[in-house]
């Protein structure tokens, strides 16, 4: 049975991310050319990564990366959030942990991405409960347990790369840090046309200048603006729709295509 989080993965490609060219550069090579090329890394005589971090502020593509890397490798994708496998339950966190790692072993090659790390890790000192600390043992453990090829990638994304425990940090552990940053104003246009390439786009929509106008606006938000533009568009069809028809008239639907393309996608 696939693990939870597995199912309803939708395939996500580089094309669906705007920006972070460089970013997602070194991911690849971290991550997706051991997986693919065992023998490089072997022939130079190094170890290919166990885990990743990927850290900054919310909504700026760290899980798009994780998914679109696991969907353009081929690799089994096992997402957990860190919230989610603290347990009060006495050892049910530790099991938690280890059927993840399980399941990405038998399923290799594999991607466990866990997201808000800095829930289940955080700096000891900051640690109050006993099951955050056991959970930090456990992690440490099926870390260093992971064979050195490279089948199996731990991607960990984080908003507070300073608030996770610096043993996680250390080399054969999480040992590459990727910042992913606001984008900048030529990333947001990138952004901005894959959130609006389904979308019958007026003539007078000029996305160099939304992109212009949403200074620090990240990936999420600018996924949002699109969003709420086109239910503001339907709202002006809204009068013209009966809600208890069991079809919508073909004529307000061509109405709503613009350049040629189609509403209903
Ligand atoms: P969090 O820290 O909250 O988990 P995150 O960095 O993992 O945030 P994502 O879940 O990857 O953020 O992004 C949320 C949504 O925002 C994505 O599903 C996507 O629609 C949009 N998005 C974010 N960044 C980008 C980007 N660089 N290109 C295209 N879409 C993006």
């Amino acid at each position: 049975k696939p693990a939870a989080g597995f199912e309803g993965v939708k395939r996500i490609s580089y094309e669906d991310i705007g920006g972070l060219k460089g970013e997602l550069q070194r991911v690849r090579e971290t991550i997706e050319l051991p997986m693919r090329h065992p023998e490089i890394f072997r022939k130079l005589g190094i170890e290919p990564p166990k885990g990743v971090l990927l850290y900054g502020p919310p909504g700026t593509g760290k899980t798009l990366i994780a998914k679109a890397v696991a969907s353009e490798s081929g690799a089994h994708f096992i997402s957990i959030a860190g919230p989610e496998v603290i347990s009060k339950y006495y050892g049910e966190s530790e099991q938690r942990l280890r059927e993840v790692f399980e399941d990405a072993r038998q399923h290799a090659p594999a991607i466990i991405f866990i997201d808000e790390l800095d829930s289940i890790a955080p700096r000891r000192e900051e640690v109050t409960g006993e099951v955050e600390r056991r959970v930090v043992a456990q992690l440490l453990t099926m870390m260093d347990g992971l064979e050195e090829r490279g089948q199996v990638v731990v991607i960990g994304a984080t908003n507070r790369l300073d608030a996770i425990d610096p043993a996680l940090r250390r080399p054969g552990r999480f040992d590459r840090e990727i910042e992913i940053g606001v984008p900048s104003e030529d990333d947001r246009v990138q952004v901005l046309h894959i959130h609006t390439r389904g979308m019958p786009l007026a003539d007078n929509v000029d996305i160099n200048l939304i992109a212009q106008q949403t200074h620090g606006f990240v990936g999420a938000d600018l996924a949002a603006l699109a969003r709420e533009a086109a239910i503001k568009a339907l709202r002006r069809y809204l009068p013209e729709i009966d809600l208890e028809a069991e079809e919508i008239p073909p004529e307000i639907l061509e109405k709503m295509e613009v350049q040629g393309k189609d509403f209903r996608d």
